[in-house]
């Protein structure tokens, strides 16, 4: 149950005075729907209205404040004229210069002869100064805030009104019990948690809004707990149920082993030892596998696999994709039969029969394996005992979040991710922090370094020409266009526009995936590309090309800059898998920024997933890294893990010694900290704990 002292900020906005239901939804659409949201949304800007000069050295461009005296109003004779109001102090005059005015209201407030302080973006034009709808016109004596936050706005929602109701809401922040300990937060000299939002809300200088004043590092260690916390307290519970040892005897491995036509690397090793500890000990293991695209993590997941099948359990692999899942099945197939193993596959194009008789299999324990899609976990798949998942994420996250929430109570199998995204190491604390992580590094096991080239898209016929030399001599490429969301359309018409037009100059071989095609269609169109019938495919996103083809060794990326350093990393590792020499050719369209053409540069010079992950992260921040609106349990408010990655330790060790020392939280600390876990959205955690 959400603590009381938390009632007043879960009280939904349309409680503030002034804020009925159209503005509630504005406010809804740039914080939230509830006043701690409000209070989380921190200010972008800060307006100073500290500068006083006189008229006279008033400087152009500047927002100024200035005391002068009301000489005129020119009403204007037509309606499209603005309406202007001359004024002055002993130094100069200046214009007030309203569009759409209402005469009435100022006259009112500007009567002539009067005097009145103003404030607002001085400029000057035709030499003569000016003042467009000042912000503030007051009688001397009254007063406005000399320093403003600003903060996003959305159309429609004046700024005025959000910061009113921000305020607003910053006035319902009760006192809450400090969750953090004392003597760390006068060691970093940290305020409290009202104080703190007070503090970040009323900035005065720029420098205020850094992410690393002593408020905001406040915030964003506390955000940042209790999202440790949380993962910690989900890990203990995933732990804490009676969990099984898998031990295998090593015979199936063994001649998996034997059957395939390469030794495991160093780092496979390294990997398959770890998961093959976990699986032993009695509680439940919980590994995240990470390595680049073709680093070899499918074997090692394989070698897994028929561990448990030794140990008389079945296992399943879950791939995202229809596509992934039969190629999963294509490449572990004769291992399986090398082991005598039982394998199949259930996605859910499987039906009637067919279907029918796999469940069953399943059931008997006759199939040792399944391969397959999310149609693993329908309702209806009851294997005999299922003793270890893999669920290969590829690109995608928060996957394994339902997984190990949807195991909870039921049979406790072990659970293996894959991704093939190199996380940093900061991510993967704050994303997988309840997981044991495991990775392969080091260039895929007989990759070939790709030579990378960045280049203007004033020089596609130069790849044209380059494609079409190569595709002579019987190459293979993929030609990839991005569709970005707001413009698919267009973007769509643009790729089967590419694919027609290499199709003239090339010749037929050239084919077309896209998202809005049926699976069945793109799997026929990827089936030509690996037989070879098509030489060059276009595609227009990552996922379609998540094939293994050997044979194909150029990637083109038309739009490269709309492309993410790790996105653009993957697809550059779809070439490079075979015997030819490979390369990569990032097409930008110009302009782009230096920074932009910097990232791109970035590529050129490293193949390292690891290194570009970490720079793709300072480039661009957590949240378009790892797409943060499939993965909520990503979304920082108060926290910029660019920025924090120290923060982000110091949360992971704080939080390692609280639930030592307090596992349930039931000290009044621990109490605090629940508090914290609920204003932060973590109280999913919170089930989790004993109660009490
Ligand atoms: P991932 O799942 O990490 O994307 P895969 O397991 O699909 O990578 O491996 C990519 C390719 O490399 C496959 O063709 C696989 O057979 C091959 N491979 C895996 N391990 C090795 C190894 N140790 N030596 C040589 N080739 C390997
Ligand atoms: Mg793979």
């Amino acid at each position: 149950m959400r603590p009381a002292i938390l009632f007043p900020l879960f009280a939904e906005t349309c409680t503030l005075p002034g804020v009925g239901p159209r503005l509630e939804k504005l406010i809804a659409q740039v914080a939230g729907p509830r006043l701690k949201d409000l209070i989380f949304d921190l200010p972008t800007g800060v307006v100073d209205r500290s500068y006083r000069p006189k008229l006279i050295t008033a400087e152009a461009g500047r927002i100024a404040t200035v005391t002068v005296n009301v000489l005129d109003h020119l009403v204007p004779r037509v309606r499209q004229q603005p309406y202007r109001v001359r004024c002055s102090d002993d130094t100069a005059m200046i214009e007030l210069i309203f569009f759409h005015a209402h005469e009435d209201y100022l006259k009112k407030t500007l009567p002539e002869g009067s005097q009145r302080l103003i404030s607002g973006r001085v400029e000057r034009f035709n030499n003569k100064l000016q003042m467009p709808h000042p912000d503030y016109i007051v009688a001397p004596g009254e007063e406005f805030p000399l320093h403003e936050p600003v903060y996003a706005l959305t159309e429609n929602l004046p700024g005025k009104v959000l910061v009113k109701a921000i305020r607003g809401a910053l006035e319902k922040v009760p006192a809450l019990p400090e969750w953090q300990d004392p003597a760390y937060l006068k060691a970093r000299g940290w305020p409290s948690f009202g104080d703190a939002l007070r503090k970040v809300h009323a900035p005065v200088h720029e420098a205020d809004l850094a992410p690393t004043t002593p408020e905001r590092q406040r915030l964003a260690f506390d955000e940042l707990l209790a999202n440790q916390l949380a993962l910690m307290l989900i890990r203990e519970a995933m732990r804490a149920a009676k969990g099984r040892a898998l031990k295998g005897d090593g015979r199936l491995k063994a001649k998996a082993l034997a059957a395939l036509s390469f030794t495991l690397t160093e780092a496979q090793n390294q990997a398959l030892a770890e998961i093959e500890a976990d699986m032993a000990s009695p509680t439940r293991m919980l590994r995240l596998l990470q390595g680049d695209v073709g680093s070899g993590k499918t074997i090692v997941a394989m070698l897994a696999l028929l561990g448990a099948v030794e140990a008389g359990t079945q296992g399943a692999l879950m791939a995202p994709t229809e596509i992934l899942a039969r190629q999963h099945m294509a490449a572990l197939e004769p291992l399986a039969e090398a082991a005598g193993v039982r394998m199949a596959l259930l996605t859910g194009r499987e039906r009637g029969a067919s279907r029918e008789a796999t469940l069953a299999a399943l059931a008997d324990g006759k199939i040792d394996i399944l391969v397959g899609t999310h149609a693993l976990f329908s309702e209806d798949v009851a294997f005999r005992d299922l003793g270890l998942v893999v669920v290969d994420e590829q690109h995608r996250f928060g996957v394994h979040q339902r997984m190990t929430l949807q195991g909870k109570g039921e049979k406790v199998t072990d659970v293996l991710v894959m991704t093939a995204t190199p996380i940093p190491r900061t991510l993967a604390l704050t994303a997988y922090g309840d997981m044991d992580v495991s990775r392969l590094h080091g260039r895929p096991p007989g990759r070939k370094p790709v030579e990378t080239r960045v280049m203007p898209a004033t020089r596609l016929d130069d790849v044209v020409e380059h494609l079409r030399k190569a595709i002579a001599h019987g190459a293979r490429a993929y030609w990839v266009c991005p569709l970005v969301e707001e413009s698919e359309k267009i973007d769509l018409a643009a790729a089967e526009e590419r694919a027609e037009e290499l199709k003239r100059t090339l010749g037929s071989a050239v084919g077309l995936v896209h998202g809005r095609m049926k699976p069945a269609e793109r799997d026929g169109a990827m089936e030509k590309f690996k037989s070879g019938e098509i030489q060059v495919l276009v595609a227009t996103t990552v996922i379609e090309v998540g094939v293994d083809v050997p044979e194909a060794t150029i990637m083109v990326v038309e739009h490269a800059e709309r492309f993410g350093l790790a996105q653009l990393h993957q697809l550059r590792g779809r070439v490079g898998r075979g015997t030819g020499k490979s390369s990569c050719l990032l097409v930008y369209q110009a302009p782009i920024g230096e920074t932009a053409k910097a990232r791109l540069q970035t590529l050129r010079d490293t193949d390292d997933g690891f290194v570009i992950a970490e720079e793709d992260l300072r480039l661009r921040g957590p949240g378009e890294l790892l797409g943060t609106r499939q993965s909520g349990q990503l979304e920082f408010r108060m926290a910029d893990i660019a920025v924090h990655g120290e923060l982000l330790a110091a949360a992971r060790d704080d939080a390692g010694l609280i639930l030592s020392r307090d596992p349930d939280l039931k000290s009044p600390r621990g109490d605090a900290l629940r508090t914290l876990l609920y204003l932060f959205g973590r109280d999913e955690a919170v089930r989790y704990l004993r109660a009490g």
